[in-house]
């Protein structure tokens, strides 16, 4: 049982509703329109590389994503590329802006069963309207005392959030599919931490280590967080 919590943040992509799987599905669409120029994995690579160079500059989201593969398809064509090719890859960004929420199983049910008990609050990256219209179609902003839209997920932009909570480390559980933007930067600041995995993982999420730390534990779904809390 952790003890003395009174917030608990919630990662949104791939913790409370499906999301990697609209990149995977446009990535593999992306890589199709280029198959003239290169292999199908070749383009995926190339498209990673793009997105990792950009991060910096325009942080998480649809709308980087957007311009990471209009760059890259720039790139392997030699900037001769088909206008045509172009119009798709901005269709294929605004069709993922424009997908239904699918919110994953049990998390509804968990929501109500520590609303009223704790404090709970959204910490995501991304874009910060897609993620208010997803929040927003998603029926769950009323369980919510505080949405946090971060351009990033490390010790720093934790230490923000719960300076703008007024909340200390020891009182704070963070809950997400990400070991490395959910999980390690929320350790390393004092904060307790759950892993709830999600089948598909990001390239640039993963990490190839094991988390061992008193404030940290693992779940195969959202609904054995409740084992571990008080509600
Ligand atoms: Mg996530």
């Amino acid at each position: 049982m952790i003890q003395q919590i009174s917030v608990i943040a919630f990662d949104a992509d791939d913790t409370l509703w499906v999301n990697e799987p609209y990149f995977q599905e446009t990535e593999d669409k992306f890589c199709s329109l280029l198959e003239d120029y290169l292999p199908k994995h070749s383009a995926s690579q190339e498209l990673f590389k793009t997105e990792m160079a950009n991060l910096d500059l325009y942080g998480y989201g649809i709308k980087a994503y957007i311009l990471s593969m209009l760059e890259t398809v720039l790139r392997v064509t030699g900037n001769s590329v088909n206008p045509e090719i172009l119009h798709k890859v901005i269709q294929y960004g605004q069709e993922m802006m424009n997908k239904p929420i699918e919110l994953l199983d049990g998390v509804e049910e968990v929501l109500q069963a520590l609303s009223g008990k704790y404090r709970l609050v959204v910490a995501t990256k991304g874009d910060l309207r897609d993620q208010e219209r997803k929040l927003r179609n998603s029926g769950l902003e009323k369980y919510f005392h505080h949405i946090e839209i971060m351009s990033d997920k490390k010790e720093k932009d934790y230490h923000k959030l719960l300076k703008n909570l007024g909340c200390s480390p020891d009182h704070f559980l963070m809950l997400g599919n990400s070991l490395k933007s959910d999980v390690i930067p929320v350790l390393a600041i004092g904060g307790h931490a759950i892993h709830i995995p999600y089948h598909i993982t990001w390239e640039h999420e993963r990490i190839d280590y094991n988390v061992e730390d008193p404030r940290f534990y693992k779940v195969d779904s959202i609904r054995e967080i409740l084992q571990h809390l008080n509600p």
